[in-house]
């Protein structure tokens, strides 16, 4: 049996390797951190994450989804604060559908632990991947030391996020596309912790969005009764990381943006003052693979901005397609891969340029009133004629359509809600007009 080295034992690099220990294979993740099962903290990016129906759909293909659920908080819309600290609230979905927040650290940890469990897996941390050869033969490792080790594997899955490592030696390379582009915006994280009773400090089953027009903060539940708050914020500018940088100014800034949440907040201030600051980028690469030695998965082949909450989620979906290419493409690993980067790449390039509509959506609509008119008339639609209109947000979150049908879906979903709001047409059951015009552009 071949052996396959994971670069990168992030969550895409653990779960593609316990899908490759199903199949048999000889397999080794190589983690540049140490175990983070040994770590008293996470010392990974974000802390929570949205999980949606692709990666419990992968999750279950491992055995995981339950458990990882039992420990996840759903989400079932989202909760808007203005300046003046009024509430809206807008449903992601149909009644029962919620996106739910996970701690990522705990969900790579659980995939991990599985990991481990496979007798043909074997871990090695604290071990930076340098470099691959040429031909994607060998790689170079380098321990906490500074000792280096060449690993030789038949095949190597680079898994090592946005900045991969493996993926240098193919962006040297003749006819290699790369794009990388940094959003003006960071990203701050603050904390909310539970009450003094140890309740959630607001609605658990929201996520929580400030949007403040040329910056957003929102918020997602932990298990623990906390909140992570993320502040989305520009570099620069009259309001922005660079303008904003001692205690007066940001006591100055929360108050005026934030009134309503920096009660909760009881380090603000610290956490703003003292927090690192993340970047966001998107990243676009092809080819994914080279020859029958190397594949790309995950943020390694297509880092995305989070405003879509999809990025886990679609490297969750890479690694359920390349199974199903390995399953289908016997031992011919230049067809398998072949197959992987072709189902996939349209699929990553639609969330991406979603994952950035998005954000606009976020930081500047959703506190719009003509926005969240198109939002009710859009969730009625979804509502009374479920079997004819799918949302778009519908089709990215709570379905496993792929991402490049949904991008398409959701332009015709603008013709449509045009022509409704337009035409001021009721969306109630059975409504003719409505009928006409979904079959109009289906
Ligand atoms: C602020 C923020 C919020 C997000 N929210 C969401 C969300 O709500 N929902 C969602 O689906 N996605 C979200 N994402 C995206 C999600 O975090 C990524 O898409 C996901 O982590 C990709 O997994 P990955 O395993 O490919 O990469 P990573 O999680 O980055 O893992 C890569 C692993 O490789 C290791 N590594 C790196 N370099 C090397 C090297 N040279 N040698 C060896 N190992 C190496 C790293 O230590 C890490 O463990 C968010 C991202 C950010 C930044």
């Amino acid at each position: 049996m071949k052996n396959i080295t994971l670069i990168g034992g992030g969550l895409s690099g653990s779960l593609m390797a316990i899908f490759l220990a199903k199949r048999g294979f000889n397999v080794s993740i190589y983690e540049r951190r140490p175990d983070p099962r040994k770590a008293t903290t996470y010392q990974g990016k974000s802390i929570n994450l949205a999980l949606s129906n692709r990666g419990i759909a992968a999750l279950k293909k491992v055995g995981l989804d339950e458990a990882v659920l039992k420990t996840a908080i759903p989400m079932s819309g989202r909760m808007m604060h203005n300046k003046q600290g009024e509430l809206a609230y807008q449903p992601y979905g149909k009644e029962g559908q919620a996106i739910n927040s996970v701690s990522r650290g705990g969900l790579n940890i659980r995939l991990l632990e599985l990991a481990d469990e496979h007798e043909n897996i074997s871990l090695h941390f604290g071990q930076r991947c340098l470099d691959l050869n040429a031909d994607c033969s060998d790689a170079i490792f380098e321990d906490e030391q500074g000792n280096k080790t060449n690993v030789k594997s038949d095949i190597f899955i680079g898994s090592d996020g946005a900045f991969a490592a493996s993926r240098l030696h193919l962006q040297l390379s003749q006819r290699f596309d790369y794009e990388q582009d940094f959003e003006n915006y960071g990203y701050k994280e603050l904390h909310i912790p539970p009450t003094a009773s140890g309740e959630f400090a607001m609605d658990k089953n929201s996520l929580h969005i400030w949007p403040r027009g040329n910056f957003m903060m929102i918020a997602l539940p932990n298990i623990d009764g906390s909140f992570t708050c993320t502040l989305f914020f520009p570099y620069e500018g009259e309001i922005s990381f660079a303008s904003i940088k001692d205690e007066p100014a940001a006591k100055a800034f929360f108050q005026e943006y934030f009134a309503d949440v920096i009660t909760l907040m009881p380090n603000y201030l610290h956490d703003y003052l003292n927090n690192p600051v993340g970047s966001l980028v998107t990243v676009k690469c092809f080819p994914w693979v080279y020859k029958n030695s190397l594949a790309l998965i995950g943020d390694a082949a297509h880092a995305i901005v989070p405003f879509y909450g999809q990025g886990m989620n679609c490297s969750f979906e890479d690694c359920i397609v390349l199974d199903e290419c390995i399953e289908k493409g016997g031992d011919d690993w230049v067809r398998i891969f072949e197959n992987y980067q072709s189902l996939r790449k349209p699929n990553a390039d639609a969330i991406a340029h979603l994952a950035q509509q998005n954000f606009v959506e976020m930081r500047d609509k959703v506190g719009d009133a003509a926005f969240l008119h198109r939002k009710h008339v859009e969730h009625d639609l979804v509502e009374h004629f479920g079997s004819m209109f799918k949302s778009q947000y519908e089709l990215v979150t709570f379905s496993l359509e792929p991402y490049s049908f949904a991008l398409a879906q959701g332009k015709i979903n603008d013709i449509v809600l045009n022509e409704i709001i337009s035409r001021n047409i009721p969306v109630t059951p059975g409504n003719k007009e409505i009928e006409e015009i979904l079959l109009r552009n289906r």
